[in-house]
């Protein structure tokens, strides 16, 4: 499906309307500094952004003496964009403008009952929901974008193999073709990790880092990697190898048919698992709810309450996390590293041991200061918010 919206734009031009999303408001000397040009080649490329109502002055900047200049920024009502995030523990929608500011979101938890058909109603519902509440329409969308849990076939809009989804459907679901039949709107795919780590590198707590790790700590541990600017990219745009990192040669079987990866100890599934698998042992619990409907939130509240079970279960698996962190930073020595996802924002025991194990764990402590962000700028927004800068970059 095409863009309704479509601007013709020279590659100059994309380049201010990027630097203005970004870094704006500007005036025109900045932008002359920023490309390094001159004042007739400046007005040349910004007119077709005028012309387009893309950009719009938007105040009076500082003089250096003489007249105070013209601020530039985008128009923050030249269109708008729909991010959705289609994760295993729920999925979430926004609706945000150029500039990245959310204006509408909501999520849903995701059951058993959560098959591609019914989710993607449900994100349709949502998305008529916002609309009227923001009494817009869908003739103002740029488009779609979807950040979900790979390994995808990104070209063709598939979810190739994506494990431990509470619902069946899932592998080999069409998801690109379902959401744009729904939505009426282009949708942009890409994985979750990938969108997040856009989201804030751009706009959030990577700002300004080149070298940029992300982390998302879910049902299984996802990652996204930013090196010397660009995105790193895998053939499957798979986002799970990190959690199938072997650090257990003798470790537990995992859901991959490999035994001792990350994921056996430190995911959201292995969390679950292992604290219900002991009280089905007859471990004491503080939970006071059937055991097959206890979640990773409850395990996470227990354990700040000093369940003894519910604690050890989530320093084992931030360390074992920590241990592989600092292998990570070894080999791709990031400048940032960013911890988020449910069990981040929802345990603080598992984010200070999962930080401080990878800090100690380091080869060469002096060389590879490492900065932790908690949660980045974005929390648990940042797949659905990368999911529209992706759009952004795809059409403008
Ligand atoms: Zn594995």
């Amino acid at each position: 499906m095409e863009s309704r919206t479509i601007f013709q734009l020279g590659p100059d031009s994309k380049r201010v309307y990027s630097i203005l999303q970004k870094n704006g408001p500007l005036t025109k000397n900045d932008l002359m500094e920023m490309l390094r040009t001159n004042f007739t080649n400046i007005n040349r490329i910004m007119e077709p952004l005028e012309i387009e109502r893309l950009i719009a002055e938007s105040g009076i900047g500082e003089s250096s003496g003489g007249r105070k200049p013209v601020l530039y920024d985008l128009n923050r009502n030249r269109f708008y964009l729909a991010g959705i995030d289609i994760s295993r523990p729920y999925t979430k929608l926004i609706i945000a403008n150029p500039k990245m500011e959310v204006l509408y979101k909501n999520s849903f938890t995701m059951d058993e009952t959560c098959a591609p058909k019914k989710t993607v109603e449900i994100v349709a519902s949502l998305f008529r929901k916002g609309l009227r509440q923001l009494k817009i329409d869908k003739e103002s969308f740029l488009g779609v974008g979807l950040g979900t849990v790979g390994p995808l076939d990104r070209a063709n809009g598939i979810m190739s193999r994506p494990k431990n989804f509470a619902a069946s459907g899932w592998a080999g679901a069409p998801i690109k073709n379902l959401l744009e039949e729904a939505l009426e709107l282009p949708l942009v795919i890409d994985n979750g990790a990938n969108t997040a780590i856009l989201a804030e590198y751009y706009f959030g707590a990577g700002k300004g880092y080149h070298n940029l790790a992300y982390f998302y700590c879910s049902t299984g541990i996802r990652t996204g990697a930013i090196s010397d600017g660009s995105i790193v990219r895998t053939i499957h745009d798979a986002e799970d190898a990190f959690g199938h990192m072997v650090i257990n040669v003798d470790g537990e079987l995992c859901s991959c048919g490999n035994y001792g990866c990350i994921d056996c100890y430190s995911s959201i599934y292995a969390i679950v698992h292992k604290y219900t698998a002991a009280l089905k042992q007859g471990c004491p619990t503080a939970i006071m709810k059937p055991i097959a409907s206890i979640n990773y939130m409850d395990i996470c509240q227990a354990a700040e309450r000093d369940d003894t079970l519910a604690k050890e279960i989530l320093v084992n698996a931030a360390t074992i996390f920590g241990a592989g962190l600092a292998n990570y930073i070894n080999l791709l020595n990031p400048g940032m590293v960013i911890l988020s996802g449910p069990l981040i924002s929802h345990s603080e025991i598992y984010y200070q041991i999962a930080s401080q194990t990878a800090a100690r764990r380091l080869y060469d402590q002096d060389a590879n200061e490492i900065i932790f962000s908690k949660s980045g700028r974005f929390g648990d927004d940042a797949i659905a918010l990368g999911a529209a800068v992706i759009v952004v970059e795809k059409h403008l």
